[in-house]
């Protein structure tokens, strides 16, 4: 799963005459040069138990603070860093800080806490980096077990290469690493495949699970996934869930785990250690 490496600045030179391509050329410039001077940092939203309450989990999302221009969100600088090839080193460096962090973490409890820590992988990651020993060695470099790591993909991972990704799911899966699917419901991935990979957990993506009050066929879709994640053996993980009605209406339809505003939004590690002590105390 690794191709030749990208060749693409050419075609990025020429494009630049209008404006977006160099603002966007600067932008991966200036990126390049947080990765390398560790700029980037991680934030951690609770993965939380609909039944008990209790915090199972952290998804850990990467955060840009520019020197300049204030915060810049992942869905502007990850398109950046996927079409430049920096989302290579960009991927690596959040499995070694997010592992990293729950390492600390344990350290501070004096005992290995009942969390895992969830890391998005990207698509373009899969094709061109060797994922398997990136997750290797970030479990080599903080001691944790596999089953304390959680690696979530898109569909697009699947409908580019559904081979190639097999095998490295697999490998994935007999380091006891757990898989989520993210998003799921947006992207083209065929039920064939999700039967045959090893996936632990289907994450119903925001744009369902927002409406549901308002919307019945939103509520209809939630349920229709909550229905395959069950008949396939999976788990099931509610994102955007902003308000207690919603978090009924999840536990009235099944739901195992939901993350959102309503619990809080993705915290600065400290803040996030504190939040897990408070809820699970
Ligand atoms: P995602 O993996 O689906 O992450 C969930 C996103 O939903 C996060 O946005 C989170 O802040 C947001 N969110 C959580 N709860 C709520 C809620 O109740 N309401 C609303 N409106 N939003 C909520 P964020 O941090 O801006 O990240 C956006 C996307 O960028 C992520 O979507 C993921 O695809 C990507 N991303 C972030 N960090 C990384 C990373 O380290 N590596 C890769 N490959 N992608 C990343
Ligand atoms: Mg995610
Ligand atoms: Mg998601
Ligand atoms: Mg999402």
């Amino acid at each position: 799963m690794k191709r030749a490496k990208h060749s693409g600045h050419a075609e990025l030179y020429q494009a630049c005459d209008s404006t977006a391509a160099r603002q966007r050329f600067s932008l991966e410039t200036e990126l390049r040069r947080a990765i390398e001077r560790d700029q980037l940092h991680l934030a951690f939203q609770p993965l939380v138990d609909l039944k008990s309450g209790a915090v199972l989990g952290f998804e850990a999302l990467a955060r840009w603070d520019h020197p300049e221009k204030g915060a810049i969100s992942p869905v502007e600088f990850i398109p950046v860093a996927e079409e430049s090839g920096l989302i290579v080193p960009l991927g690596r460096w959040a499995l070694r800080a997010a592992t990293r962090t729950l390492a600390e973490w344990d350290r501070k409890a004096g005992s290995p806490l009942p969390v895992h820590m969830a890391v998005n992988v990207s698509a373009v990651q899969f094709h061109r980096d060797d994922v398997v020993s990136a997750v290797e060695a970030a479990l080599a470099e903080s001691g944790l077990a596999g089953n304390r790591l959680k690696i979530e993909l898109t569909e697009s991972c699947i409908v580019s290469d559904p081979d190639g990704i097999a095998q490295v799911l697999r490998a994935i899966h007999d380091l006891d690493v757990m898989i989520a699917m993210d998003d799921f419901g947006t992207g083209y991935s065929s039920l064939a495949y999700l039967q045959q990979l090893p996936i632990n957990v289907l994450k119903i993506d925001r744009s369902f699970v927002a409406p549901m009050l308002q919307d019945k066929d939103s509520v209809a879709i939630v349920r229709a996934i909550l229905g395959l994640a069950s008949a396939l053996g999976m788990a099931t993980t509610a994102e955007g869930v902003e308000s207690p009605e919603l978090v009924e209406t999840l536990i009235s339809l099944g739901c195992d785990v939901a993350q959102g505003y309503h619990f809080a939004r993705p915290l600065p590690s400290d803040e996030a250690y504190a939040y897990f002590r408070s809820r699970n105390a």
